[in-house]
């Protein structure tokens, strides 16, 4: 990646980061093998499939503004999907990498089918009270479900939606090298998998999704998706953002271009001009 000393550097949460993502995966990407080469050191196509190849690809890409993928800043327009704390303003970066806003889990709450049953009026009503016991929200979820609960008369306890990545293990604080190091003896031992049963190379690239619809799993094909293939792209995932840019930054004026804005709690600190 390459960026301009000039250039200003901010920080956005995973929840803005998928947003990005999503917008990445609606684009048409080539899969050449350079493309493919560029993922890690060796070529992964024995295991990876190019819809995997695709989206670990778009982990380099949403870092900075790239001359030959361009994204369409109304593809990051928020929709609102049906939860509870739904803004309709545009994605926030952040200057300050201590800021409480991009530190903050960012929790939300589906709106539970029985209420959207009811119609919208009592939506609006289950927004207005949630919005109010935000705050008992953020500190004590079991408690601010049993109000919910206790005020709408639900039967079915509402999910809870985190959309924040609380899947930062212990990985993602090694340095590139150490993770080089996992990284290829996770590789070692999937290989060692796929060579004590063959069979599972027919089915390397078919979607997780399409083998859970199957009526009988065979469980190597489940663990070779569940846990060889998946660990491998979660491990590359950590890694390729960090060789990118180990502070994890993005550039401003990207994000610019893309409609997102400036955190004013961050941004009102530091002097801008
Ligand atoms: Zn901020």
């Amino acid at each position: 990646m390459e960026s301009s000393q000039v250039e200003r550097r901010v920080y956005i949460t995973n929840n803005s980061a998928s947003i990005l993502k999503d917008a990445y995966a609606q684009l048409f990407i080539v899969l050449s093998d350079e493309l493919k080469n560029s993922i890690y050191k060796e070529n992964l196509s024995w295991i990876l499939s190019d819809i995997e190849f695709k989206y670990l690809f778009i982990e380099l890409l949403i870092f900075d503004k790239n001359p030959f993928f361009t994204l369409d800043p109304m593809v990051l327009k928020k929709k609102d999907v049906g939860h509870v704390f739904f803004t309709n303003t545009p994605p926030k970066y952040h200057f300050d990498l201590g800021c409480e806003f991009l530190k903050s889990n960012y929790l939300n709450l589906q709106i539970p089918p029985e209420i959207n049953e009811r119609g919208s009026e009592w939506v609006a009503k289950f927004r207005k009270f949630s919005e109010e016991n935000k705050s008992v929200f953020e500190e004590d979820q079991e408690r601010f479900l049993n109000m919910l609960e206790a005020r709408f008369n639900l039967k079915n306890r509402p999910a809870k939606v985190n959309f924040m990545n609380s899947g930062r293990s212990d990985f993602a604080d090694l340095d590139v090298d150490k993770m080089e190091e996992r990284i290829d003896r996770h590789l070692a031992d999937s290989r060692s998998f796929m060579d004590a049963n063959p069979k599972i190379k027919n089915l390397n690239y078919a979607s997780a999704a399409k083998i859970k619809q199957r009526t009988i799993i065979d469980p190597l094909d489940e663990e070779w998706h569940s846990f060889y293939k998946k660990e491998l792209k979660s491990m590359l995932r950590y890694y390729l953002r960090k060789k990118a840019d180990p502070e994890l930054s993005y550039s401003k004026s990207f994000l610019d271009s893309l409609g997102f804005e400036g955190c004013k709690a961050c941004g009102g600190k530091l002097d801008l001009t």
